[in-house]
């Protein structure tokens, strides 16, 4: 998994009221990385504490709630055989609760990029309106460097392909990975050189993200960046209450 470079927002801890929720009642909305799920089923394992508690929202007309934040917390959990999770509900549709996404970037060999691209059936196309294609939701994605745009024609599963090749691409020490939080800072890196080529798509919206989980699909990892007004206060629940 590669860096992520979020803006410095100074959002603010508060201490917020949590409830059990069942983990079977919890849907995602985007496939795991194994690392991360690793990583989180190391550190409670280790401590034996759980104090992030998971954000979920109500999916609409389901006995089911959607994961906001956490999914390797609710897979690692499941993993270990637990039945619940400290989770804060959220008012999802409020706007409060902003969705965004994440673009990913890489500094390395744009032409080894697009060979492990279209060894995955892609198709890698030099397009100057790439990028307005991808921020009207077009295309899969535009692939932006500073002298040369592309397009990456498709939609979900093409950028489960591409999410994927970067991902391989990153362990196998070929591309330096980054993930931003804003399209602007990618761009200005860009231009001190600190990344090569950035990946652009349209964000989805909050209506996308609860019809996506209805219809059971889930998107790349990295896809949403939820962004809430607060950051809920660490708590402190013995995982073996979580059984
Ligand atoms: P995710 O559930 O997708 O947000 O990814 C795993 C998250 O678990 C990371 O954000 C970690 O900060 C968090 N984490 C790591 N160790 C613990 C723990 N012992 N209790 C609760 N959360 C943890």
């Amino acid at each position: 998994m590669g860096v992520e470079k979020v803006p410095k927002y100074n959002i603010p801890t508060k201490k917020v009221e949590y409830v059990f929720i069942e983990l079977d009642k919890m849907k995602p909305h985007e496939q795991l990385v194994q690392k991360e799920l690793e990583e989180f089923i190391e550190s409670i394992t280790g401590s034996g504490d759980f104090w992030k508690p998971m954000l979920l929202a109500k999916v609409p007309g389901e006995d089911m709630y959607l994961i906001v934040d956490g999914h390797h917390r609710w897979a690692g959990l499941e993993k270990l055989g637990a039945k619940k999770a400290p989770s804060v509900i959220l008012d999802y549709f409020s706007d409060d609760v902003k969705v965004y996404t994440w673009y990913p970037a890489f500094k390395g060999d744009l032409n080894k990029v697009i060979e492990r691209l279209k060894a995955e059936g892609l198709e890698v196309l030099e397009d100057k309106e790439a990028e307005e294609k991808a921020e009207r939701g077009e295309i899969a994605f535009a692939l932006v460097g500073k002298e040369k745009i592309f397009t990456v024609p498709g939609a979900l599963n093409e950028q489960k392909k591409v999410s994927k090749v970067l991902d391989e691409m990153s362990v196998e020490g070929e591309i330096e990975l980054i993930y931003y939080g804003l399209k602007e800072d990618a761009r200005e890196d860009m231009g001190k050189g600190e990344i090569d080529y950035v990946f652009i798509r349209k964000a989805p919206g909050k209506e996308e993200v609860m019809e996506l989980v209805k219809r059971g699909e889930v998107y790349s990892p990295k896809t949403t960046r939820h962004v809430l007004p607060f950051i809920p206060d660490k708590i402190d629940v013995k995982l073996e209450d979580l059984f």
